[in-house]
Parts: C-alpha cells; structure tokens; sequence
C-alpha cells in the first residue's frame, strides 16, 4: 500500500523518496515535481484524444472578469469559495495611507472553474445551433478552502468538456460522458464509484439548495482514493445546469427558446495523486497499459 508521508508543513510524499507536492508554506498551495508534471502532460494528452470531434478548445488564464462571475450568481452562491484579486496599494483614510487594508480592488476575480468564463464569450456570438456547441476547456481554478488534506488544493487544475445547446441535447451529453469517464478511469487501473453529489452552497438557503440539486439528479461525481485509501474523492464531476447560464447570457437557439448546458470536470491535480497512489511513486514501474494511456511510453 501506498503511504503519504506529511512532513513539516505539507510536503506530500505518495511513497517514494522525493515530495510530489513541495510546501509553499500555505495550506493547499503546493509546487508540482518533474515527475507529477510528467504524469499531469499525460493526462491532458490523454482527455484532448477523448475529446468530441468539432469540440472547440479555450485555454483560460487562472483570472477572470469580476462583473461576470457575479453576473452568473456564483458570488451569491459560493461567496466563501470565491476571490477577488486587490492590489496592495494602500487605501487612503483621513488624508493618511493605511498599510495594513488589504488595498485597492480591480475588476478581476480568481477562476473557480475551467466553464464559467466560457458563457459570456458564448452570449456575444449569437443563436446556439439546434445541435449544440462543444468546448473543451481548461484553467488553473482557485478555491478558497485551505485545508492539510492533500486532495484539497486551494489552486489546481481543471479541464471541462462543457455542451450548450436544447434541454434534451445537454442532458443527453452529461449523460453520455458518465459511462466515458468510468471507461477512462479504468484505462488507468483506477477503481472508480459513482455517487449523486451537491455543490458546498453558502447561506440559509444552502441545505434546500443542495438537496433540491440531488433531488432533480443535477450533480453526479466519480469518486476514488486520491489521498487516503480510506476516503474517496471526486475526480470528476457530471453537471447538468439546466437553463442557469442560458437565462444569465442570454443564450437562446435560433428559434429564441433559452439553452441549457451541461459540463464534465476532471480535477487533474486530483487524477494524478489517484494515480500515484494507486500505482506507487515511480512511474517506471506502473502497469504497462497505464503508462500506455498516458503516452508516457
Ligand atoms: P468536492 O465535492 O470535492 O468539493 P466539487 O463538487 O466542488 O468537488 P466541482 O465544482 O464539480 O467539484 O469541480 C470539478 C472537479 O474539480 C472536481 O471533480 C474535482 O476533481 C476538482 N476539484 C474541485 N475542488 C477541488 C479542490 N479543492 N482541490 C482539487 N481539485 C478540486
Ligand atoms: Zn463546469
């Protein structure tokens, strides 16, 4: 079995002699070694052949516009999750400059997922064809939630397939992937479980939120063991997101009727810890078709 040595402040070991993961001195903030990077190249490769013919490819930087996160509600939502980016220029008070204020604010918030950028660049392109849209994108996210646990990350990376298009269109593709992503996962000699899941809402309206989320089947995760055996973790997530971002883009097809959409996770950063820790720290030595779905042969 394949252990996790914690030492000091959080350098992640998965068994072997040198840390994957390397302590930045903030909880979930890790640097990635030669060897995890290796493996996250694989990965990309890896999904970019999976990737639906006519899928359209958006690379997003880890920042993006403030108005528009708000604009989608995620702020409302998961105000807790949620960062903005401030500059450190002092904040005048009384004709004196106060060193201390966390400084002045721009019109740039951290990304908390690889689609949410997507949608508005999708509003200023006119009707969504009666078949749909496909894109593949990807982005280093951030989420405020600081954690020792090694499967927790503040910073790390998504990539999405995400589908605009008719209610039953969307659907049918976040169904379509779930059985893909369980082929996937098993390519990789990975033991995956699916399992109705909810989004961490914030506020009073959380619990009927989440519930209601299981309740209409919206959210469904692939869990498997990314840092303990003992507990499983989502490395992908299946989301069916009704008309949310159609009615807060504007996103109609070409008879005016809004669209849904639907998007597929995959935590990279979680994939490859699955990986290391079911196949142990040294790559060389993975199960031969491992290493041959992550061309890394
Ligand atoms: P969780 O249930 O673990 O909080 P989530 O429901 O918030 O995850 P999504 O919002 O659907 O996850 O994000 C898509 C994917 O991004 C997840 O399936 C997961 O693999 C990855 N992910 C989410 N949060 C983190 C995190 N804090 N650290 C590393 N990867 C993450
Ligand atoms: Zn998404």
């Amino acid at each position: 079995l394949v252990g996790i040595k914690q030492a000091g402040l959080q350098e992640i070991y998965f068994g072997g002699d040198d840390p994957l993961l390397a302590s930045t001195g903030v909880a979930g903030v890790y640097g990635r070694s030669g060897a995890f990077e290796r493996v996250v190249g694989g990965l990309f490769r890896a999904l970019a052949r999976l990737r639906p013919g006519g899928a359209e490819v958006r690379d997003f930087p880890p920042v993006m516009s403030r108005a528009h996160l708000e604009a989608c509600g995620y702020a409302r939502q998961f105000p807790h999750l949620a960062a903005a980016v401030h500059t450190l220029m002092p904040v005048e008070e009384e004709g004196r400059q106060d060193h201390t204020a966390s400084g002045q604010a721009t019109d740039l918030v951290l990304t908390p997922a690889a689609c949410y950028p997507l949608y508005p660049l999708l509003g200023k392109r006119g009707a969504i064809p009666q078949a749909g849209v496909i894109f593949d994108t990807r982005c280093y996210c951030f989420r405020r939630e600081p954690s020792e646990r090694a499967d927790r990350l503040q910073a790390f990376r998504m990539q999405e397939f995400v589908c605009v298009g008719p209610e039953r269109v969307a659907l049918t593709f976040r169904n379509l992937w779930i059985p893909k992503m369980q082929s996937f996962a098993d390519s990789l000699g990975l033991e995956s479980s699916l399992v109705p899941a909810k989004d961490p809402f914030f506020g009073r309206m959380a619990p009927y939120l989440a519930q209601s989320q299981l309740d209409q089947g919206l959210k469904f995760e692939l869990v498997c063991p990314v840092a303990s055996a003992r507990h499983e973790t989502a490395v992908f997530s299946f989301n069916y997101h009704q008309d949310h971002f159609g009615l807060a883009w504007g996103l109609r097809d070409t008879q005016g009727i809004t669209s849904h959409s639907a998007c597929v996770g995959t935590g990279i950063d979680r994939l490859a810890m699955a990986l290391f820790r079911a196949h142990g720290p040294e790559v060389g030595r993975w199960p031969a078709f491992v290493v041959r779905a992550l061309g890394l042969n």
